[in-house]
């Protein structure tokens, strides 16, 4: 195509060589990542793209390299309010961090912006002048109607469905016939001349899917749409070449245009970057499996696990666990240790996908939770009750001391407690622990034995009037748990107990256990010895009498 018409369509075009200098290739050296997370602004971040975005930052970082936040929003129909802050927010919360892109929706950072989509259309516009030039693109002035009817005919007939071949009316008309078009107000879009042929292969590997083989491209694909922005695949190529983008990584669902994205960096004469095609996770859904859904499963929103008190670098392990399949049996060896000393690799990245298993990020959560220390845990469930327990909350800031002797009972240990998965569990274990909750909560008192009120009253009445003392050490504490069953005419031998019992009215662990449900109502708490220690003799006594009425 002659320029005069070039100009005709573009009338203040650049040339594309003045982009190629003001974005020049990043000084960063050998080895480093340079990738991105290239959402719409569709709303929220879901378990899906947190997934592609995360191991997209973590194979940047792992390497010192750059993770930039590109915003797509070349499909202005799809967009929502807030739409970039959303993400921000999203990928903040989750400490992912930006080092290049979008900011907000009217700030960014780094030199090879803009990095919202619809705010490059005159980048858009050089390339594809480009390509006008060398007789790669062409303006198709084929109607939505015509194309259906193309579509239909093509359906009819089984042949591949798109613009090439006798189909592409327009890909060789004359600059005059064009121009003429033009002139007459015809609507038209930009599309790519394809050089391919179909019974031609490329061959590609990705760095996760293996080495893959497809035909050759033969399709004119639309470049620039008649609203004048790019389509996905134009946009892709453009950016990531002036972007400097080493690694493509994304969900597979775009594998199947991969032929037309070589092929681009090919016309246009661009290195060809990795990829990396990630399968989305999985769940089950009855018998069969399928696409995580941010429609259809509650587990998909990010918010799910926020209100059920599940630390967001839980949902970071988990997201690891199913990145990489040695990640696991790391964490399983090094539980205390940083995440980021893991080295992402996508060698290890499963080809198929992952399966979602909630069961198996509630463990990751109840080890996690036991190994935090006792300040960290207190401050997160702090955090925690702030948002969604009020009353638990003002409890703990009001019995810090208290709550944290609590939390610290088997904890900083090599093998601590394992007493929750989520932080919304606490309360149904510590509740007992505050006098205001004990009295006014319903409670049930089932002993492990059938025993009278009466006998529990005896008991309990000798055990602190004679036996207990606030100042004994553990062994002490259980020394005298043993006097105490043998003068009621409990076993203090297990093994005794288990050959004679019925000379016995129980064991000594009945004895404590019937110490346990008076105190705090349950049948199993972290250690009782603690407990006792923790709320005091008064208190102690209290139980008594709140049992009692
Ligand atoms: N905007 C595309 C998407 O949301 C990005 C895919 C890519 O990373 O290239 O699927």
């Amino acid at each position: 195509m002659k320029d005069e018409l070039i100009k005709k369509i573009f009338p203040n075009v650049k040339d594309y060589t003045f982009y190629e200098e003001k974005y020049p290739e990043r000084e960063l050296g050998e080895g480093k990542i340079v990738t991105r997370f290239a959402p719409s602004p569709t709303g929220f971040v879901h378990m899906g793209s947190l997934f592609s975005a995360f191991v997209a930052s973590k194979a940047a970082h792992d390497t010192n390299g750059v993770f930039f936040l590109r915003i797509e929003d070349t499909d202005q129909k799809r967009e929502v309010e807030n739409g970039i802050e959303n993400i921000v927010r999203d990928l903040n919360n989750f400490d992912i961090k930006i080092d290049e892109g979008v900011l907000s929706s009217t700030e960014e950072i780094g030199s090879y912006g803009p990095y919202i989509q619809s705010k490059r259309k005159e980048i858009y516009e050089s390339y594809v002048a480009r390509l006008l030039k060398e007789g790669l693109a062409y303006p198709c002035f084929l109607t939505e109607e015509e194309i259906n009817t193309i579509r239909e005919e093509q359906e009819r007939n089984k042949e591949e469905i798109g613009i090439y071949g006798k189909y592409a009316k327009y890909r060789d008309l004359t600059d005059e016939e064009i121009l003429n078009k033009i002139n007459n107000g015809e609507k038209y879009v930009l599309r790519l001349k394809s050089p391919g042929n179909i019974n031609n292969k490329v061959k590609i590997k990705d760095l996760i899917k293996g080495e893959l083989e497809f035909p050759e491209n033969n399709l004119d694909i639309v470049l620039i749409k008649s609203d004048g922005l790019p389509t996905y695949h134009f946009a892709h190529a453009i950016d990531d070449h002036l972007m400097h983008t080493t690694h493509i990584i994304r969900g597979d669902e775009w594998l199947s245009s991969l032929p037309i994205h070589i092929q681009l960096f090919q016309v246009l004469k661009f290195k060809l970057p990795k990829y990396a095609h990630i399968s989305p996770i999985m769940i089950m859904d009855g018998d069969s499996k399928r696409k995580l859904s941010k429609r259809k499963d509650k587990e998909a929103a990010i918010s799910y696990y926020h209100e059920l008190g599940v630390d967001k670098d839980v949902i970071k392990l988990y997201l690891l666990t199913i990145a990489n399949s040695n990640f696991e049996e790391w964490y399983l060896a090094n539980p205390r240790e940083d995440i980021n000393k893991f080295k992402f690799d996508f060698k290890k990245v499963s080809p198929s996908g992952s399966l979602f298993d909630m069961e198996k990020l509630l463990n990751i959560s109840k080890n996690y939770m036991s190994y935090l220390n006792k300040d960290l845990f207190y401050e997160k469930l702090l955090e925690y009750t702030k948002e969604y327990d009020k009353e638990l909350y003002g409890l703990i800031v009001k019995y810090k001391e208290r709550t944290i002797d609590f939390i610290n009972i088997e904890r900083e240990r090599k093998k601590p407690r394992k007493d929750y998965s989520s932080f919304s569990e606490v309360r149904n274990n510590i509740w007992y622990m505050f006098d205001e909750l004990f009295i006014k909560e319903d409670k049930e008192y089932v002993f492990p034995i059938d025993i009278s009120k009466e006998d529990v009253n005896e008991l309990l009445t000798k055990y602190l009037d004679n036996y207990y003392n606030e100042d004994d050490s553990e062994e002490e504490w259980f020394n005298k748990m043993k006097e105490l069953a043998q003068e009621f005419g409990y076993a203090t031998d297990m093994k005794d107990y288990k050959e004679n019992s019925n000379k016995y009215k129980g064991s000594i662990a009945d004895v404590s256990n019937i110490i346990r449900v008076v105190i705090t109502t349950k049948n199993t708490t972290p250690n009782l010895y603690n407990i006792m220690k923790i709320l005091g003799r008064e208190e102690l006594y209290k139980r008594l009498v709140i049992f009692n009425n």
